[in-house]
């Protein structure tokens, strides 16, 4: 088998996830794991994905790949697949990502499996997991034809740094006519403090128990304590208290952080499926009968005022 990954960067850096994948590839013991990596100046990048298992590293470094547009990127992993004949393609989920595996999919004429949650080879096949019908019951899927494609909710695998060194090598970028028609016309980052929500470890979400957008504070002030990242529900991102982009759940973002710390939310089976993946879920509500504290590791019955500017000091405190 040989498996090529793609390796997503932004701002320099090699994405957790893809890197996750890259160890959790490297794991199976294929006898061929690659990385491919597409931008410009991104040839350091590359070097470092070694560490995590790549024993090549496939790079496209031109100008003409520097916005983070999906068709360019399709034709670099379309030509890297063909020409070193690649049975097996994996991405780690995002907006970029999800977008370069469809348009492969459609490229290559292969299968696409998405929202995977594992991976393994069972009797020389390769089957990979998918939640299903809510996330209450785990799917064995497989794939009936080469390439197989598959994308993972953000957050799967840890990368496990190995310590190998990657043969890097260059790929001629050669882009079609049709995937030169989009430019990057701006790219703006909304401001945030503290790690990305999709690669965070620690999460803070809060729900609409909070009683009022400017009750976040308390969300922001515990999430900084912990380093983490603050997430919400869609009841509080409806009413215009939070930013959409913080949305878990089913119509929002999948998060599977250390840590999952619930303020004043009710554990609807909505948010449930975005984040029941946690290592471990904490939840704060005032009420014991939500359903929260039905799959919560740790509860604590009372008032997200009073209990969350006191677990915040203590956090101070402690690494303090
Ligand atoms: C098709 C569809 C898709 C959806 N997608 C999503 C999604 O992606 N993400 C999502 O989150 N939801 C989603 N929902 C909505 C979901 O069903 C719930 O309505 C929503 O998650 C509830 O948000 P909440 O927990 O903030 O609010 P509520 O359900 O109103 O819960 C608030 C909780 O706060 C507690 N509380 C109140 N005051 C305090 C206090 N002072 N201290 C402590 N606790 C207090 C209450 O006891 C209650 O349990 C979706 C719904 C549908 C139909």
């Amino acid at each position: 088998m040989s498996t090529l990954v793609f390796l997503e960067h932004h701002d320099g850096e090699l994405q957790k996830g893809a890197l996750g994948v890259l160890a959790k590839a490297a794991q199976l013991g294929d006898d061929d794991v690659a990385g491919v990596v597409v931008g410009s100046d991104v040839r350091a990048l590359a070097e470092q994905a070694g560490k995590f298992g790549a024993a090549r590293v496939f790079v496209a470094d031109d100008a003409a790949l520097d916005a983070p547009l999906p068709q360019p990127r399709v034709d670099v992993l379309a030509s890297v697949v063909r020409e070193h004949g690649f049975d097996t393609v994996l991405f780690a989920a995002s907006v970029l990502a999800a977008d370069v595996a469809a348009g492969l999919a459609a490229r290559l004429d292969a299968g696409l499996n998405w929202d995977l949650v594992d991976l393994d080879r069972r009797e020389g096949q390769l089957v990979a997991k998918r939640p299903a019908l809510g996330d209450s019951v785990f799917v064995d899927v497989g794939w009936t034809s080469e390439p197989r494609l598959a994308m993972f909710r953000s957050g799967t695998f840890d990368p496990a740094a190995v310590g190998g060194t990657a043969e890097v090598l260059d790929v001629p970028v050669q882009l079609e006519e049709h995937s030169r028609a989009a430019t990057m016309v701006e790219q703006a980052h909304a401001a945030s403090e503290g790690p990305n929500l999709e690669e965070a470890d620690v999460i803070v979400a809060g729900g609409r128990g909070l009683g009022g957008p400017e009750n976040f504070t308390l969300v922001e002030e515990l999430a900084k304590a912990l380093g983490g990242a603050v997430g919400a529900t869609r009841a509080v991102v409806d009413a215009g208290w939070y930013p959409y982009s913080t949305q878990i759940g089913q119509t929002g973002k999948s998060v599977s952080p250390k840590l999952y710390v619930a303020c004043g939310i009710s554990g609807a089976i909505q948010h449930k499926v975005g984040m029941q993946s946690s290592g471990t879920i904490v939840a704060i509500n005032k009420d014991p009968n939500a359903p929260i504290f039905e799959f919560c590791d740790l509860g604590v019955v009372g008032d997200v005022h009073q209990v969350v500017p006191k677990l915040t000091e203590l956090v101070r405190q402690r690494r303090g």
